[in-house]
């Protein structure tokens, strides 16, 4: 096999430590909060004591001070055990970012230690009920009015929007402008005019809040902004690779294990006085699998070490998260397969993670909408 070679020590004992936090703090209770529909607020604070929120935001906004690849073990390891229910990619890897990258001073030293302990939860809401894929169809406004802006217009499918303290929405400042009327808003949950929906029912992500929120007549003052007036989408377009990768990379270690527990159960099942693992079929589509993740993670470990030195493209994370959910996707059918009726049983962990992953397909920009990306290159 292809060793992984990008990381150190440090990270092997991070990763330990991670596991160790997920195995005991998460695995015994993930099937109530599946039964709940969400994590507790508290299980945040949890996790921020044991350092695995923010890892690599810098030390002076309370985070870790580690680099990006502490934050894609923490991905990692959660994809491995399968369980899906903290959306700690989401707060840690995608909103706090943006506060870091696009945030006035103010902004991050509000948000970024608060976020770090799991005071407060992130969410990002871009996705409207008429518009996903065409960000720039957002209808949600943001108007000047006196001295502050208003905003009005509703999102859907946000994820943490149950759990969420804050949320940076999507607006349109000025649609006559096109992508350069478009603004992100830093909106808190005890804004007047701020409501959340229901906690819609998925397929999967049983144990993940993703809420409808509403936005009637909000208004903040001007410092809510982040960043500039009008830089929404060029803001959209630097982090959205640092999200598809993240998809990518839960995608391929949630598959990694999925094979594992695949080779396990075909060596303990017996049919026809054998053990299933001995069939041919068996062996080459454990095999088939092997190979297509073996040449996934080579490509997607050179993906990690890019955005680690802010070198990743939007092409290539396009590439990641395109190659990475459609095989996580076939993978997962295929080792469900092979449990047989077991694996249509939610006990199984191969029947959560197949459901769980389908969506993978969908958020973070859909395979088609990658396709067009990468085909823009060509
Ligand atoms: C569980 C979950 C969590 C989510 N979390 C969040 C979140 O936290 N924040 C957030 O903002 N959003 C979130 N989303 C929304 C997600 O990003 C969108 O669902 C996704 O971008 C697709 O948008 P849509 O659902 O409107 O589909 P549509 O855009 O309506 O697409 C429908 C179909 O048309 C296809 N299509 C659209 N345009 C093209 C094109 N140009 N060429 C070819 N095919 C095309 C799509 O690929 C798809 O197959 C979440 C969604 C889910 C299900």
């Amino acid at each position: 096999m292809i060793p992984r070679t990008l990381y150190s020590e440090d990270h092997e004992i991070f990763r330990d430590a991670v596991a160790k936090f997920f195995e005991k703090e998460v695995v015994p209770y993930h099937d109530q909060w599946e039964r709940d529909g969400q994590v507790p607020k508290e299980f945040w604070r949890k996790a921020g004591q044991a350092g695995i929120l923010c890892c690599d935001m810098p030390e002076e906004y309370g985070g870790g001070g580690a680099d990006f690849k502490m934050a894609a073990i923490v991905n990692e390891e959660q994809a491995r055990l399968g369980i899906s229910g903290p959306n700690f990619a989401v707060h840690s890897d995608i909103v706090a970012p943006y506060v870091l990258h696009f945030g006035s001073e103010d902004q991050k030293k509000t948000w970024l230690p608060k976020m770090a302990s799991g005071e407060c939860v992130g969410a990002i809401a871009m996705t409207e009920p008429g518009t996903g894929s065409d960000l720039q169809g957002v209808k949600t406004r943001a108007v000047m009015e006196g001295n502050q802006y208003v905003i009005n217009g509703s999102k859907t499918f946000i994820s943490n929007g149950q759990n969420c303290g804050f949320v940076i929405v999507v607006a349109k400042t000025d649609p006559d402008k096109g992508a350069h009327g478009t603004s992100l808003f830093i909106v808190e949950e005890d804004r007047e005019g701020f409501a959340r929906g229901r906690n819609l029912e998925k397929i999967g992500l049983h144990a993940q809040d993703t809420s409808e929120l509403f936005f009637e007549d909000v208004r903040v003052p001007p410092e809510n902004m982040l960043g500039q007036e009008g830089q929404g989408f060029v803001q959209l377009m630097q982090e959205l690779p640092r999200e598809r990768l993240l998809i990518a990379i839960g995608g391929i270690s949630n598959a990694e294990a999925a094979l594992q527990w695949t080779i396990d159960y075909t060596r303990e099942r017996q049919a026809f006085g054998k053990a299933i693992s001995q069939f041919q079929n068996t062996r080459f589509k454990l095999a088939e699998m092997k190979a297509d993740l073996s040449v996934a993670r080579v490509y997607l470990d050179h993906c990690i070490e890019l955005l680690n030195t802010g070198d990743l493209d939007v092409e290539s994370a396009a590439i990641a998260k395109l190659t990475a959910s459609e095989l996580q996707c076939r993978v997962l059918d295929e080792c469900l397969q092979l449990f047989g009726g077991y694996g249509y049983m939610r006990e199984y962990p191969i029947a959560r993670a197949w459901a769980d992953a389908r969506v993978q397909r969908i958020y973070g920009g859909t395979s088609e909408i990658m396709k067009e990306l990468i085909a823009r290159t060509l």
